[in-house]
């Protein structure tokens, strides 16, 4: 350890912190399949793998497997999820052939190659992951203290490792659960002689959301903002949202940084559009529902063409099946190549397992 509290491996991790990755760097990410998608989740995740398919191949995963760590009484709504979102992604614009686009279950072996990291990983590893500890009362109390969430983090590092994946785009709280793939991979290639890649960090920007009534955005505060709303949905949605208390009058003079709105304004409005709202807002040259009918048109216009893909993608079943059939057999293969080789190194037997 160090003066600041860092293991070396934390050290490691820190300093890849400004590494671009060299070309050839496989990316793997996922999100739970737990709901619609929200605004979170296109900030936090979809937005950065667009950027980055455009340099790297990645798998990208919807987890439902993950999703079930907490949903687990829901099944039937984690599968709905499952390809809602799917279509989500690909309404977006991530690329089903230049990536692979799967979905969790239906690549056994990732839970094959969990089951094999849960043997080698210590309890006390996944004890001590900061979202465990500190969720662990809430977890009793919603009734998800479960062994699946003990072990999400060894999952994680299945999901990357059985692509043999190189790099994953991570926020910097989220540093921890990297780590600890990295630790569990080490001691797997320790212990038989592999060489998995131990996964770099990309880090990206998670930019802290607020829920449509200006607390944290939570489902259980009902304030979760869907990411491809009809556009009625989204105006009633904004309708809604409080603003800086100050302006009781139209008159009144606001300050954008106390409101809800203008952080909004700052995600989804385009740069020039900005100091209209810092100016009106402060000088009260404008009303906050000329400043919520901008954001809404801006909103709006980034979302509409991904919602209207997503509704065809969802009407037209057989071809996204097809699409989704299509990259979970190719992450299958992948994930079989890595299967066999494990296999090899651990001197258990090849093959299907079917006789
Ligand atoms: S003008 Fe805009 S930023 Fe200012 S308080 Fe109203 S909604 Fe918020």
């Amino acid at each position: 350890m160090t003066s600041e509290g860092l293991s070396s491996s934390d050290l490691q991790v820190k300093r890849a912190q400004s590494e671009k990755p060299p070309k050839g760097s496989v990316i793997m990410s996922g999100a739970r399949s737990t709901g619609r998608y929200h605004i979170g989740n296109y900030f936090g995740a979809i937005k950065n793998w667009l950027e980055l398919q455009k340099e790297y191949f990645g798998f990208y995963g919807v987890m439902d497997w993950h999703a079930m760590t907490s949903s687990y009484k829901t099944p039937h709504d984690v599968q709905h999820f499952a390809r809602d979102n799917y279509a989500e992604l690909i309404a977006w614009g991530l690329d089903p052939e230049k990536n692979v686009v799967f979905i969790q279950s239906r690549v056994p072996e990732h839970v094959e190659l969990y089951t094999f990291f849960s043997m080698i990983t210590p309890l006390g590893w996944l004890e001590r992951v900061p979202t465990w500890k500190d969720a662990e009362q809430e977890a009793k109390d919603n009734d998800t203290h479960n062994l699946g969430r003990l072990g999400y983090p060894a999952l994680q590092a299945a999901d990357i490792a059985i692509y043999r994946a190189t790099h994953v785009p991570i926020g910097h709280d989220q540093v921890s659960h990297l780590e600890l793939s990295r630790e569990i991979v080490r001691r797997f290639n320790f212990l038989y002689g592999g060489s998995i890649p131990e996964p770099r960090p990309i880090f990206t920007e998670t930019p802290t959301l607020l829920g449509s009534d200006g607390r944290k955005m939570s489902k259980s505060y009902g304030n979760t903002f869907y990411l491809t709303q009809e556009e009625d949905e989204l105006k009633q949605n904004l309708r809604k949202m409080p603003t800086d208390p100050a302006r009781v009058r139209r008159t009144d003079p606001g300050e954008p940084t106390k409101c809800p709105v203008y952080s909004y304004h700052k995600l989804f409005s385009k740069p020039e559009d900005l100091p209209w709202v810092e100016e009106g807002c402060r000088t009260a040259g404008i009303g906050c529902g000329d400043c919520k009918g901008k954001l809404g048109e801006n909103i709006n216009a980034l979302v509409a063409k991904p919602r209207e893909k997503k509704k065809e993608l969802l009407q037209h079943a057989d071809t996204l099946d097809s699409i989704i059939a299509d990259g979970c057999r190719r992450a299958r293969k992948h994930a079989r190549e890595t299967m066999e080789q494990i296999k090899e190194w651990t001197g258990f037997l090849s093959g299907s397992g079917e006789f």
